[in-house]
């Protein structure tokens, strides 16, 4: 059949596939940009006066095997540099917390760190009494990011 000397033959159908599935991959691409740059649009757009990002500790989480993939392309670097530049074109103030910033073990009520939080636990209890949804927690956290020490 289409074999040569051992090794595999690429068919006409092969090829053809091969090119549909990289047209594909751009058009994901694409798309994918497009929503970062939609997002972050409207995002700049409701004028905050300053804009807190995590440091999403992308090595980190490349080492899972299973998240690696789905990180990758959901192009969180692309994300916080689109947001980054665009705070700076509107006079908005851009904050990037340090890499290991406990934004999801704080309580964003008392400031008491939860040392053994998993990420199964989607809600946030702190023995404070306070109870939240984890990432609303996290957002309280870095939306007050650095103000306590002002105030
Ligand atoms: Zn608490």
């Amino acid at each position: 059949m289409n074999k040569k000397g051992g090794s595999y033959q690429k068919t006409k159908n092969i090829a053809k596939i091969e090119k549909k599935i990289k047209k594909l991959h751009r058009k994901l691409q694409n798309i994918r940009l497009n929503h970062i740059h939609q997002t972050t649009s409207k995002m700049v757009k409701a004028k905050p006066s300053r804009v807190v990002m995590e440091d999403l500790k992308v090595s980190n989480m490349m080492k899972n095997k299973h998240l690696a993939k789905a990180i990758a392309n959901q192009g969180f670097y692309t994300f916080i540099n689109q947001m980054n530049y665009k705070c700076e074109k509107y006079g908005i103030e851009f904050i990037q917390t340090p890499t290991f910033y406990p934004s999801s073990k704080t309580c964003s009520n008392c400031g008491t760190i939860k040392k053994d939080l998993k990420l199964s636990d989607r809600v946030y209890k702190c023995e404070c009494g306070f109870t939240c949804d984890r990432d609303k927690n996290a957002s309280y956290n870095l939306a007050n990011y650095g103000l306590e020490k002002a105030s």
